[in-house]
């Protein structure tokens, strides 16, 4: 049995040969496990009993009477280990042991796939080996500490720019060297097929209970959708529960970082064009001659130079419309959420925050659904640092 690698002109397999056969045992793993019930069923349990689903909505009434928008957020934030990432890991921990592996490798930048992945290991009884940049693990001790603590085993990559992208090139590396007993679970909707479409089959639980609850609540859909696009899991998992609702407008948003100039944002949608990095065929920031472009953004979720490509076709039949806010809107959203809910998000989720804030005008009366992908524990001492020096005078604020 197959399934269709490409969404319209964009996903594929640019994957090296070594790969290919790996990548055809896990797509017939994945097609024979998403319809089986008694996968479905552990699954289900483990989101329910283990991760903390369902993730309730909630009303946001200070933010609304103040912007005249209908706010709800989607709290991916209160599943265990602070984010949405723990759905993709428990789901492909699952496939793993079913396919009869016995270890988890993993990429991780800010470090918070790697925990996700270090506890889905722990849970599951695998073993785990997580790749880091250098840089990365320098800037992210904590999270180092947690991996270590949770039983990985933490590889520094110190190749090229010694940040995710590394770490992503390593992790195929070790694939490619030791496929029969080891699976390497990719950490948002990217990388060569089936992965972008594994990830969402995880993640599409949020839009699906989202979907359910604005329903019960609201007596109907909402207005828009929004979520924050790093690599797109998270958007994407929202996006997927409302793409037959024609009447509900999908906003991605992306990171603008300290503005448009190459190496300044992840904005990929915005200066990027298509490419191939990391095994698909996507929308990438790049130079005339195909290199990579550094990228920036005050989160380091959000900040990588290519994004799903289940999103670029999105994009391109107008059915999702991806937008992006600098790092100064989204640290006055971080700021903003906290004082008027009581709720710290993560500085990702905070970049859809920023959107609606801004174009406030532009939604009176609407109702937006905003995906809050995380919390913003592991973001309090970097955001806190930056807020006094990039909030500047004109930042509007509430
Ligand atoms: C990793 C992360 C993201 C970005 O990843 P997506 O695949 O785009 O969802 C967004 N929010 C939080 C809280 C994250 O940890």
């Amino acid at each position: 049995m197959r399934s269709d690698p490409y969404f319209e002109l964009y996903g594929g397999v640019f994957a090296p040969e070594t790969l290919v056969a790996p990548l055809e045992e896990l797509e017939a793993a994945w097609l024979d496990a998403r319809d089986n019930p008694e996968f479905l069923g552990e699954f289900d349990r483990l989101l329910r009993t283990y991760a903390g689903r369902p993730t309730p909505i909630t009303f946001c009434q200070r933010l609304t009477e103040q912007l005249d928008v209908h706010v709800w957020l989607k709290r991916e934030d209160l599943l265990h280990t602070g984010a949405h990432k723990i759905n993709n890991t428990i789901g492909q921990g699952l496939l793993a042991k079913r396919m009869g592996k016995e270890r988890l490798i993993a990429e991780t930048g800010a470090g918070q796939h790697g925990v996700a992945t270090a506890t889905a290991a722990a849970l599951l009884g695998l073993e785990c080996r997580i790749y880091m940049g250098a840089v990365d693990a320098q800037r992210q001790r904590p999270n180092l500490e947690r991996m270590k603590l949770l039983g990985a085993e933490v590889e520094i990559v110190e190749a090229g720019t010694a940040t995710l992208k590394d770490a992503i090139s390593e992790a195929m590396r070790a694939w490619t060297a030791d496929p029969v007993s080891t699976h390497y679970l990719l950490g948002s909707v990217l990388g060569p097929h089936p992965f972008p479409n594994i990830v969402a089959d995880f993640q599409s639980v949020i839009g699906r209970e989202a979907r359910a609850q604005v329903i019960e609540t609201l007596g109907g859909l909402p207005h828009v959708a929004a979520a924050c696009v790093g690599g797109g899991s998270n958007a994407i998992g929202l996006f997927r529960g409302f793409l037959g609702d024609p009447g509900v407008k999908l906003v991605g948003v992306e990171a603008g970082g300290r503005g448009l100039a190459a190496g300044e944002h992840a904005a990929r949608f915005a200066t990027g064009s298509p490419g191939v990095l990391h095994g698909c065929c996507t929308y990438v920031l790049q130079d005339e001659d195909g290199q990579i472009q550094p990228t920036h953004s005050v989160s380091a979720g959000l900040d990588y130079a290519a994004v799903g490509p289940e999103h670029a076709m999105l994009r391109e039949s107008g059915r999702a419309r991806y937008v992006h806010e600098t790092d100064q809107s989204a640290l006055a959203a971080f700021r903003t959420l906290a004082r008027t809910e009581g709720i710290i998000c993560a500085l990702e989720s905070a970049h859809a925050v920023g959107w609606v804030i801004r174009n406030a005008e532009s939604l009176a009366g609407q109702s937006v659904l905003i995906n809050l992908s995380g919390r913003g524990d592991k973001d309090l001492d970097h955001a806190i640092g930056q807020l006094g020096r990039v909030l500047s005078a004109e930042t509007k604020e509430f």
